[in-house]
Parts: structure tokens; C-alpha cells; sequence
């Protein structure tokens, strides 16, 4: 096969889907290198068979109206639905709406600082001394949960909100693609041809060597040439891993990328899909309680118990099926981390049956099956995604940064606005794409 093209692309995520797409369109020869056997990286959909819906075991949700997302979905005819704006939170005496959440964690972000001394979220969280002790674990449990952070690293001007405009509705709403994450792969894919831009899978990369003009990428299915790179994979797998060594060697290593590179970290998140014979959420006292209560406000859609091993969950309103998913993120991820597949599940039991008032054998006895994914333990992501820690607020820009014209780094961690999420992988890899382009 042919071994040398104008650009390689490194993985075959989102972003890189998304930079092939516009190199290929503008009539580049690329190669796209991907060391799994399937497309789409940390967007990973699953269909089983008796499951009334695609198993999202990575990306789910559309945070906001996002262009890049509606534009692909609406050409490929995708199903998008718009899930209830709807957060309960687990109290000892039982359920309460916290219809606000998002307003008063974007309150929270608001007050960090953008310049000074950078501190972590836990220094910052401890400075405030007259925010209540409420408000400070819903700020954390965000932190840690949505955003897969650990607080005493994660960097407050990086997650600063300061002088930003105010969240509109539109930026609030969430979304979901029911009929399958994939399918924006799936669409992006459908764009290359497979002459101008092949996929090569199983074709992990373990070196780059490169200099200005030319880059020679060695994989497990031998060596391709290019005038330019365009690296997407995740951070972690540029960070030493467990023996020390990166997942790909850069040769030679640019020094300023590989100084962003350290002040990032993969936030850890362990996530279980459930599916029971019944929506049972939907009969218990707790919840029936706060519908006599707040009738507007007590859809089961997403739930919070900051404090349980498992602390968010979401169900898949405003599909009424019987599926729902448990969350852990940042410290409470590592906790679940080591367990196998079977006690994450019994563990995803007892959280369930604490929440809502119920024993953990009479939920087994209505449990069909559940699915889980260690990213962490998964060699091409280590990690779920990134977030800067102390120090590194700059770093996405300056991983964005055009490397002597030659090597580009791509991936939802080199987009500021949007990281780690599928619209900023996608705004990436076309940043990175226009930047060879330009
Ligand atoms: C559990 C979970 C839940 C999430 N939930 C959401 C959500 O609800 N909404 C949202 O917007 N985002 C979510 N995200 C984040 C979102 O999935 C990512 O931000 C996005 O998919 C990243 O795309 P990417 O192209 O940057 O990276 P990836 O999708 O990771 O693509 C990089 C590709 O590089 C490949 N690769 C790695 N190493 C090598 C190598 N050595 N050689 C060749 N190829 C290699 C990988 O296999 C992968 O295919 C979630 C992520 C996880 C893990």
C-alpha cells in the first residue's frame, strides 16, 4: 500500500475524523492511523440486543446547542432529543429539586480568578469563607463529577467563568443523540474517500520522528511518510504511563508542547449502564413524595448524592425505558477503579437501593443487565479526559500551536472553550486542519 501522503492523521477519534474530513475535501492525500479496530475513540456506542436504546459506554450528552454536533447530526438525519432540565438531590429526609444547579455552580465559577496566583479548586473552594458548606459541595461534586477533576489539582483560572457572558437558556439545555453517538462518526466517516484517505486500524503509532517539512510515523503495520502530522490522541497517551515510557515517543519532543503536556492530567470517570425489567425509580415513596411536593420539578432525570460511591445518575428521560446509568468522576472514580466489572455493578446496587429506599436483592431480582468501560485501564485513552491542573491554564492553546509548521496537535484537550467534549474535539481537529491548510 501506499506509505507516504501529504498529511498522517494519529487516531481516528472525533478530531481526527474531523481534520481527515477537510484535508481529504481540499483534495490532500491523509492517512489516518488508528490503533483500535474500530472508529470513533472515546465516543463508544453500543447496541445489544433486548436493550431498548444504543449503549453509550463514552460520550453521551450534547452540553448546549453545539454547532459542530447539530450541523453533522442534521445532515445524517440523526434523532437528537432534548432531555429535561431536571436535578434531584438525595437529602436524609428525601428527594429535592435543584432546578438551579447549573446556574449556581456557573455562580461559583464566576467568583475564581482568571490572573494572580493560580490555586487549586480546593484552595480556592477553602478561601471563600462566606459561601455555605452547600454550596461548596455542590461546586466540588461538579467539579469532581461533570468535569472529572480533583481539587486540590485542578487549576482555577482554567476553570474560571470570570467576565464570561452569562450562560443563555440555549447554553443550559442538554442534549442526546438516542439513536447513537456513532452516528456522527458515522457521518464524518462517510465523507473520506477510502482511495485519498484511508483508515488504517490496529495501527497503533509508537514513534513520530519529524522535522521541519517531513514526519515518519512507525506503527505496529510498518512506517508512513508525511509533510505534516496531526496528533489527536489523547493527553494521557503522550504522558509517561505505567512503565515510564509515553504511549508514543516524539522524536524530537517539542519542549513547550511537552511542558503543556505535564500540567494536564486525564480525569478519571467510572460509568455503568443499567437496565432493569422496570422503571422502578418511578414507584417509590421518595419520588412520589416530592411529586405531591413539586409536581413541575420532579422528573427523574438526573440525580445527585454527592456523598454515595456512585454520586450522579442519570435515567434516559425523556425516553421512558427502564435504563439508567451511574456516574463516578475525579476521587470517586479511583475508588471504583480497581474493582471488576461484577462488583462495580453490585456496588452500582447499592447505591440505587440508598437512593431510593429499596433493598439491594429486590433490585437484583428486577436487574437484566449492566455494561461498563475502564477507560482507565483502556491503553489508548488512559483516562477519560483532560483537565489543566495548577499552573496550566494556558496549556490547550499552546498545545493548538503549529509546531515548525510540520507536527499539529488536535483533540477535545487543545480546544480551551470546549475540552473534553465531542464539539471541541471537532472544532480541533478543523482548526488543525485549516492551520495545514493556511
Ligand atoms: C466516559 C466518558 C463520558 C463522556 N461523556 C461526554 C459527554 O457526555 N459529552 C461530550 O461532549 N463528551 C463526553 N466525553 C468526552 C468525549 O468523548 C471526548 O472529548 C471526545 O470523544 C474526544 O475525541 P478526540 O478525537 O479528541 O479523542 P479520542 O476519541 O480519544 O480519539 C483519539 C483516537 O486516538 C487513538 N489512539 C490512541 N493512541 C493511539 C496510538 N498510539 N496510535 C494510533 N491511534 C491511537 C484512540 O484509539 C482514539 O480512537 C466523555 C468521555 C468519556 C470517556
Amino acid at each position: 500500500m501506499k506509505r507516504s501522503f501529504d498529511v498522517l492523521v494519529v487516531g481516528a477519534g472525533a478530531a481526527g475524523l474531523a481534520a481527515a474530513e477537510r484535508l481529504s475535501r481540499a483534495g490532500l492525500s491523509v492517512v489516518v492511523l488508528e490503533a483500535r479496530s474500530r472508529a470513533g475513540g472515546r465516543i463508544f456506542t453500543r447496541r445489544v440486543r433486548g436493550w431498548p436504546l444504543p449503549i453509550e459506554l463514552g460520550a453521551e450528552f450534547v452540553h448546549g446547542r453545539s454547532d459542530e454536533v447539530f450541523k453533522i447530526a442534521r445532515e445524517a438525519g440523526l434523532l437528537i432529543d432534548r432531555l429535561p432540565d431536571s436535578y434531584l438531590q438525595r437529602t436524609t429526609s428525601g428527594f429535592r429539586s435543584q432546578h438551579d444547579l447549573r446556574t449556581r455552580f456557573d455562580a461559583v465559577t464566576r467568583e475564581m480568578r482568571t490572573n494572580g496566583r493560580d490555586r487549586s479548586i480546593a484552595e480556592f473552594l477553602r478561601s471563600r469563607r462566606r459561601m455555605s458548606p452547600a454550596e461548596k459541595r455542590l461546586a466540588g461534586g461538579m467539579m469532581e463529577g461533570y468535569h472529572a477533576a480533583v481539587l486540590e489539582r485542578a487549576s482555577e483560572h482554567a476553570f474560571s467563568t470570570r467576565g464570561e457572558p452569562p450562560l443563555s437558556p440555549e447554553d443550559r439545555m442538554q442534549f442526546r443523540v438516542v439513536s447513537g453517538y456513532d452516528g456522527i462518526i458515522d457521518r464524518l466517516r462517510s465523507h473520506l474517500d477510502p482511495k485519498r484517505c484511508p483508515i488504517l486500524f490496529s495501527a497503533a503509532v509508537e514513534r513520530i520522528r519529524w522535522r521541519r517539512g517531513s514526519v515518519e510515523a512507525a506503527t505496529a503495520r510498518g512506517n508512513f511518510r508525511a509533510r505534516h502530522a496531526i496528533v489527536t490522541v489523547p493527553v494521557g497517551v503522550l504522558q509517561p504511563g505505567p512503565g515510564g515510557k509515553p504511549g508514543i515517543e516524539l522524536d524530537p519532543d517539542p519542549p513547550d508542547q511537552r511542558r503543556a503536556l505535564e500540567s494536564m492530567e486525564m480525569g478519571q470517570v467510572v460509568r455503568v449502564v443499567v437496565l432493569f425489567r422496570r422503571s422502578f425509580w418511578e414507584e417509590t415513596e421518595a419520588v412520589e413524595r416530592l411529586r405531591a411536593r413539586e409536581p413541575e420539578n420532579s422528573e427523574v432525570a438526573f440525580v445527585h448524592a454527592w456523598d454515595a460511591p456512585f454520586p450522579t445518575w442519570w435515567t434516559a428521560a425523556p425516553a421512558q425505558v427502564p435504563m439508567i446509568t451511574g456516574w463516578a468522576g475525579g476521587p470517586a472514580a479511583t475508588t471504583l477503579q480497581h474493582l471488576s466489572k461484577e462488583q462495580i455493578i453490585d456496588q452500582a446496587l447499592e447505591t440505587l437501593g440508598s437512593l431510593f429506599d429499596l433493598p439491594a436483592p429486590r433490585l437484583r431480582r428486577l436487574l437484566v443487565a449492566g455494561h461498563v468501560h475502564d477507560w482507565s485501564a483502556d491503553p489508548w485513552a488512559r483516562g477519560a479526559y483532560s483537565y489543566e491542573t495548577v499552573g496550566g491554564a494556558s496549556a490547550p492553546d499552546v498545545l493548538a500551536r503549529p509546531v515548525a509548521g510540520t507536527l499539529y496537535f488536535a483533540g477535545e484537550a487543545t480546544d480551551r472553550r470546549q475540552s473534553g467534549t465531542v464539539p471541541g474535539a471537532i472544532a480541533s481537529g478543523h482548526r488543525a486542519a485549516r492551520q495545514i491548510l493556511d
